[in-house]
């Protein structure tokens, strides 16, 4: 028994070795020509797995057991460009940055802005939309204006751009920290405003749009916040997969197929 235990792990030790033969003659530093796109571009090769958190209409949210949305759409356009297939993962949105960058996942897209500080750990494709922080409340709400949220109690998504600013000190224009919660997603934030729990919830402006349609007695406050830049991720090592779905952006950009598929989800109003 031992001795069979034995060959097993000497078996086992051999076909490990071996698969890491394998996979080093696969590393792009020993390979001269990288126009092949199936070498270890991706997580899995032949796919494309793209990080989001499936809370965000319209850019992404589910449709029962499907992940839709303008994001859903445009990651699969870019996929069949660059022949690979679409896998979306559903992930809290402070989860998709860490992930993208450990190699967990090929991508972010989530209506995620462009910051510096994002910037920093992971490279960024062209911007595909735009989004502005909005604040929702209840709709016979005392705050008339963003000068009335000083002392309230705001919710926002974790990690999340509004979450940033809001939480910011009062100097730096923000609320102070001890007044704003952070919820995993925006639909948690948006029943918690309902519930009483808190007095607004600061989001981008489709999502917000969205969430009041969906759920009577909210509205939205008009804001100046900047304009923000969507885009999507990448781990700073694959520069390789981000100029080809970069490309294949472009092409989608410039074809009018990304503003199709925006069309369909966002209705000018
Ligand atoms: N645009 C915001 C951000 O990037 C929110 C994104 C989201 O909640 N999916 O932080």
């Amino acid at each position: 028994m031992k001795k069979f235990s034995k060959i097993v792990s000497v078996l086992a030790a051999l076909a490990i070795a071996a698969l890491c033969c394998g996979c080093g003659s696969n590393t792009p530093d020993t390979k001269s020509d990288t126009t092949d796109s199936k070498a270890s571009m991706t997580v899995t090769e032949g796919k494309l797995i793209m990080a989001t958190n499936a809370e965000f209409p319209p850019y992404e949210y589910k449709e029962g057991d499907k992940i839709v949305g303008i994001d859903a759409e445009v990651a699969k356009l870019i996929a069949d460009k660059l022949n690979l297939e679409l896998e979306i993962a559903d992930v809290d949105f402070d989860s998709i940055i860490p992930g993208v960058q450990s190699g967990k996942y090929d991508m972010g897209m989530a209506g995620m802005t462009v910051t510096d500080e994002r910037k920093e750990k992971v490279n960024f494709s062209d911007s595909y939309a735009t989004g502005v922080q909005v604040v929702i409340v209840k709709e016979d709400s005392d705050i008339k204006t963003t000068a009335d949220l000083n002392g309230k109690k705001i919710g926002a998504q974790q990690g999340t751009t509004g979450y940033i600013y809001a939480s910011d000190t009062v100097e730096n224009g923000g609320f102070g920290e001890e007044n704003v919660t952070g919820y995993q997603n925006g639909a948690l934030a948006v029943e918690a405003l309902k519930g009483g729990k808190i007095d607004c919830v600061i989001i981008d402006n489709e999502p917000a749009k969205a969430y009041v349609a969906a759920n009577e007695g909210l509205k939205i406050l008009d804001t100046e916040y900047v304009t923000e830049d969507y885009a999507i991720c990448f781990a700073k090592s694959n520069t390789e997969l981000q100029t080809k779905v970069n490309d294949a952006l472009k092409e989608l950009i410039a074809d009018g197929s990304v503003k199709k598929v925006v069309d369909t989800y966002i209705k000018a109003d």
